[in-house]
């Protein structure tokens, strides 16, 4: 890659000579450019040729199209490597986000070739999804066949979610995986990572009576493959997360922890410094948050079966229904439990949140749930809230530091196992034009959780592969330049 970006960068030195005669398709003329990767944050303007940036200048550059910046952010597109949400429905809030790429990493989408051949030329904004390993381990067992064949209708919809898995397959499984078809569950997994899946999906929580060795296993896979593991824990303690780190660490596999926030709870001082701790031995493990106090999931799922009290130091009134925004009793707990549907879970302190997004190294990653009118506001507004509330108002941490919290650093950490995350994450010549053009001074997130989801304030342009996708605020309609990210492993 920074062979590439230098070769580039040199041809477009040399044509520089020649810039004045240089018409560009698009010129951003007069913003803030920020760059976390050089380090620029200067008045600069940018010239984009079709998907790329093509110059980066303080000299005036002559564009088909010239939009005025002055006054706003020029930063690169944001990425999400943890969204959950699958449709254009939930892509545009990402969009109004500022999000340019939106993976669903955590869990992994099931089907997942057919998926990725359903959203092309379809998609806002980039869209791509790790290897679901609870889809291939159920797809191993021969008895959940029938529930794994009708998830398909599912997810060539957009629909498919964790909900669905939870009612049709989840709940019944508690058992040991037999030798045999945990053999078969690890060539499952080989077989969609040829299909493009971006690493393996490990969440963990969902299953929490998995065996251990069946979690060995699959580090193990991850690190002779050297592919990264996405892993929502087994409980939401340090045990669980010790746990991850021990297989990592043993296996030589790359380990993303998920929204460690709500996985540490009150331990996450720990939690952090035993990440940092694996990352100066050399060990390839890394972390996010979402910038919320309150959880969400599928009120099915394991996080609520017996004990769950005290698992997470909350009782019934601090669960809020999704459907009705009401928050629940030991009555209504149980009656919704036999249902389907979504809770937000308030359990988490505001200082933890603070310490998460302060820490080096910790990235942005909204966990954005599927749509609902009162869903998670996570859905709509983690990456202006971070910008707005702990940027501006609060003075967590500087602007170029929460920039490359939301977009160098989950590029980086995904560019060895998806190639093309190489050219994002980054405003440099050669690099996509993904580009996200903000105010700084208003950018706000606007979805909360008692009226729901809003998109963000602040959030002027957005472009996608040289393409843009909101103007002035609004979305551009009936535009769907959102390409694929795949896994290293596609065929
Ligand atoms: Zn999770």
């Amino acid at each position: 890659m920074k062979q590439l970006l230098t070769a580039l960068f040199i041809s477009f030195s040399f044509t520089s000579f020649a810039q004045s005669n240089i018409m560009y398709d698009v010129v951003l003329k007069g913003g803030r450019v920020i760059d976390p990767e050089t380090k620029l944050d200067a008045i600069r303007n940018v010239g984009i040729i079709n998907n790329r940036i093509a110059q980066i200048s303080s000299e005036p550059l002559q564009g088909k199209q010239v939009i005025d910046v002055s006054g706003l952010v020029v930063a690169p597109g944001f990425i999400d490597l943890h969204i959950h949400g699958r449709s254009n429905v939930e892509q545009e809030y990402q969009l109004h986000d500022g999000v340019t790429t939106a993976l669903e990493l955590e869990w992994g989408i099931e089907h997942l070739g057919k998926w990725y051949e359903s959203r092309k030329g379809k998609a806002l904004i980039n869209y791509g999804a790790s290897v679901n390993w609870p889809f291939e381990r159920f797809k191993a067992i021969g008895k959940y066949q029938s529930a794994v064949d009708s998830l398909l209708q599912m997810t060539l919809k957009g629909e498919a979610n964790i909900g669905a898995m939870t009612n049709t397959i989840l709940r019944a499984a508690a058992e040991t995986i037999p030798p045999d078809a945990l053999n078969q569950t690890l060539a499952n997994i080989k077989a969609s990572l040829a299909e493009g899946g971006i690493g393996i999906g490990a969440p963990i929580g969902y299953l929490p009576k998995t065996n251990p060795t069946e979690m060995y296993g699959v580090f193990q896979l991850a690190g002779e493959l050297n592919t990264l593991v996405f892993t929502h824990v087994r409980n939401p303690d340090i045990i669980s997360i010790q746990e991850v780190i021990a297989d990592a660490v043993l296996t030589h596999a790359p380990l993303h922890i998920v929204h460690i926030n709500s996985m540490s709870l009150g331990n996450i001082r720990l939690s952090l410094e035993m990440v940092n701790a694996a990352n100066k031995k050399g060990f390839d493990i890394s972390t996010e948050l979402y910038p919320y106090t309150a959880a969400s999931t599928s009120l099915q799922s394991a996080m609520f079966d017996e004990g769950w009290q005290q698992r997470l130091g909350i009782s019934y009134g601090d669960l809020q229904w999704v459907a009705t925004g009401e928050r629940l009793t030991k009555e209504s707990f149980e009656t919704y439990r036999k249902t389907s549907g979504v809770v937000i879970i308030h359990v988490m302190k505001p200082e933890w949140i603070k310490m998460g997004i302060a820490a080096p190294g910790v990235m942005i990653g909204s966990d954005g749930m599927t749509y609902a009118k009162l869903a998670h506001p996570r859905t709509a507004g983690t990456f202006s809230r971070v910008l707005g509330k702990y940027v501006r108002e609060d003075k967590v941490i500087d602007l170029n530091t929460a920039i490359e919290k939301m977009t160098l650093l989950p590029a980086k950490r995904l560019e060895n196992i998806a190639p093309s995350m190489r050219f994002k994450g980054r405003i440099q010549v050669g690099a996509d034009a993904d580009i996200t053009i903000f105010n700084p001074n208003t950018i706000m997130d606007k979805a909360t959780f008692e009226k729901g989801l809003e998109f963000s304030a602040g959030i002027e342009y957005v472009m996608v592969n040289g393409t843009f996708v909101l103007k002035n605020g609004k979305t551009v309609s009936d535009i769907f330049p959102g390409q694929a990210v795949y896994g290293k492993f596609k065929k």
